[in-house]
């Protein structure tokens, strides 16, 4: 029954992509010009990579990280284990806080979505989420970590891995999902110009690196 579960499993992520392709909330509300939400993954990934929101060249491709931002962030998880980046599209489930690419900001960056897109995107998300039920949930960048583990400063996040409750993990994994901060990749961010950063983002990819090895051991989800 293992093969009729699992593609139970997978028609239910398809209606649910469909869903979430057609969603124009954003553009009904008045906050985008246009909808084009971005998303990637299987029905059967353990690991999801949550994102604050797609760029531009996203939302050209419509598939995650396929810029500068998605280079660099292939390369951390290259050094985290997997073999390569196609590795990393097959077996991790990628979206993001909001889905649709913000627009620029006026500093020239990408702008930060406001707090009610992001509520407005959230049933989105927390369907995914459900599905998905990952194992391991890779937070990327500022909206992402204030959703699974608000009012901490990055140097506090990164290198370290948390439990669903926002417990700082000590020893060997007993629940799941495991929450694994990482520092947006984006040169932008001047966070990783200060070697004790670097050395933070060293250790969170070696943690990474052990969770990822022991994913498919038995543990309790919470
Ligand atoms: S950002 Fe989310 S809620 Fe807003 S239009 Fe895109 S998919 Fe819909």
């Amino acid at each position: 029954m293992v093969g009729t579960h699992s593609s139970a499993r997978t028609a239910t992520l398809s209606r649910l992509h469909r869903d979430i392709l057609a969603c124009t909330r954003c553009v009904d509300a008045g906050y985008l010009p246009r909808a084009a939400p971005v998303l990637s993954g299987f029905a059967d990934n353990r690991i999801m990579l949550i994102g604050q929101a797609p760029g531009m060249v996203e939302e050209t491709r419509r598939l995650p990280f396929q810029g500068r931002s998605g280079k660099t962030l292939m390369r951390w998880l290259v050094r985290a284990g997997f073999s390569s980046e196609a590795d990393v599209r097959r077996r991790v489930y990628m979206t993001s806080v909001t889905k649709c690419f913000p627009g620029k900001g006026p500093g020239g960056g990408d702008r930060r979505p406001s707090r009610r897109e992001v509520d407005l995107c959230r049933p989105h998300l927390d369907r995914q989420l459900a599905l998905i039920r990952p194992h391991v949930i890779l937070l990327v960048g500022g909206l992402a970590h204030e959703r699974f583990l608000p009012g901490r400063p990055l140097d506090q996040l990164v290198g370290r891995i948390f439990d669903a409750k926002g417990h700082p993990l000590l020893g060997t994994p007993t629940t799941r999902p495991l929450l694994v901060p990482l520092p947006h990749p984006s040169g932008a961010s001047r966070w990783l110009n200060d070697s004790a950063n670097v050395k933070l983002l060293d250790r969170a990819l070696r943690r990474l690196r052990s969770v990822l090895a022991v994913i498919d051991a038995p543990m309790a989800v919470t």
